[in-house]
């Protein structure tokens, strides 16, 4: 296996199954395609909606969320469920999901959810049931639609996500292969959450020759737990600034003072981080840096 195994919504990978029997051609998602194994989900066809079929929506009344076809009052939201529940449980190794947008059943937070059956009262967006499972069962792996792609951040947080978790799985086969992980995935892990970062580090300091299966376990768990938080810009800047501290030294001041102007520039939403992330990367080729140019930060993209 040489690629990331990511779930995708089948009508946007050439499968003629939208309610109305169409398909959806994205151009974000065809230039992602090729480079992930791609296991293909449709939940409302596969819970027997059949194609064409009137559209399904979602509602909430009170605590209680619904799928509902409003032209025939059929509520299908335990089939959903149940067969979000199953599908997501039978899965082999995956490393994430890219589903279609505002779908009821798929949408990642952009299904509108409509709070009466006359769909005249918008109480706003959520997810679709397919991606509220994967969020209560797998929390750790990454989701996103196709709309969030167009936001180079988001698609680059996407797939940074997918390739840590693949990478982590194709590295835990031993001692060594786990450690050299953790040091290229450093700087990505600081960026979310710092302090499981040093769990992570003491976690392999503490292994013991013949309790790799333990040490292991202990890393996953932390691991698990640090995938499941989001990238905050705070932590961003300060794995950053971390790391231009390897080419600061060797640096003329003017150099140095730009490069924090641009970090300011992030920080005030002025600038994009993968622009801070292109002149890390030139710094580490300009003074031979491996260290820096095989952190899973500058590589994953
Ligand atoms: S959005 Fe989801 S449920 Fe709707 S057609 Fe696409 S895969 Fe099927």
């Amino acid at each position: 296996m040489d690629k990331p195994v990511v779930v995708i919504s089948a009508c946007l990978n050439g499968h003629f199954n939208r309610y109305n029997g169409g398909t959806v051609s994205d151009d974000n998602v065809n230039v992602l395609k090729p480079r992930f194994e791609l296991i293909n989900v449709c939940p409302e066809v596969e819970i027997g909606l059949g194609i064409p079929r009137k559209t399904v929506s979602l509602f909430k009344f009170g605590d209680r969320v619904e799928v509902i076809q409003r032209e025939t009052g059929l509520n299908v939201t335990k089939e959903l469920i149940e067969y979000s529940e199953k599908t997501i449980n039978n899965l082999p190794e995956v490393d994430g999901f890219l589903l279609k947008s505002k779908s009821p059943s798929c949408g990642v937070k952009t299904a509108k959810v409509f709070g009466n059956l006359e769909h005249t009262s918008i109480l706003g967006r959520d997810d679709g049931i397919f991606p509220a499972t994967v969020r209560k069962l797998r929390p750790h792996l990454p989701l996103i639609d196709e709309g969030r792609l167009n936001d180079r951040e988001l698609r680059w947080e996407f797939l940074a996500r997918v390739y840590l978790h693949f990478l982590f799985r194709q590295s835990s086969g031993n001692i060594k292969s786990l450690i050299d992980f953790h040091s290229r995935a450093k700087y990505l892990l600081m960026s979310i959450c710092q302090k499981d970062l040093q769990e992570l580090g003491r976690i392999l300091a503490a292994h013991h020759k013949g309790k790799f299966e333990e040490t292991l376990e202990n890393y996953r768990q932390t691991f698990y737990r640090i995938l499941s938080r989001p990238i905050r810009k705070s932590n961003l800047l300060n794995a950053l600034n971390h790391m231009f501290g390897y080419a600061s030294p060797k640096l003329t001041p003017a150099e140095r003072r730009h490069f924090m102007k641009l970090l300011e520039r992030y920080r005030s939403g002025q600038t994009d981080f993968v622009t801070i992330i292109e002149f890390l990367r030139a710094y580490g080729y300009r003074f031979n840096l491996q260290y820096l140019l095989d952190q899973y930060l500058l590589t994953l993209e």
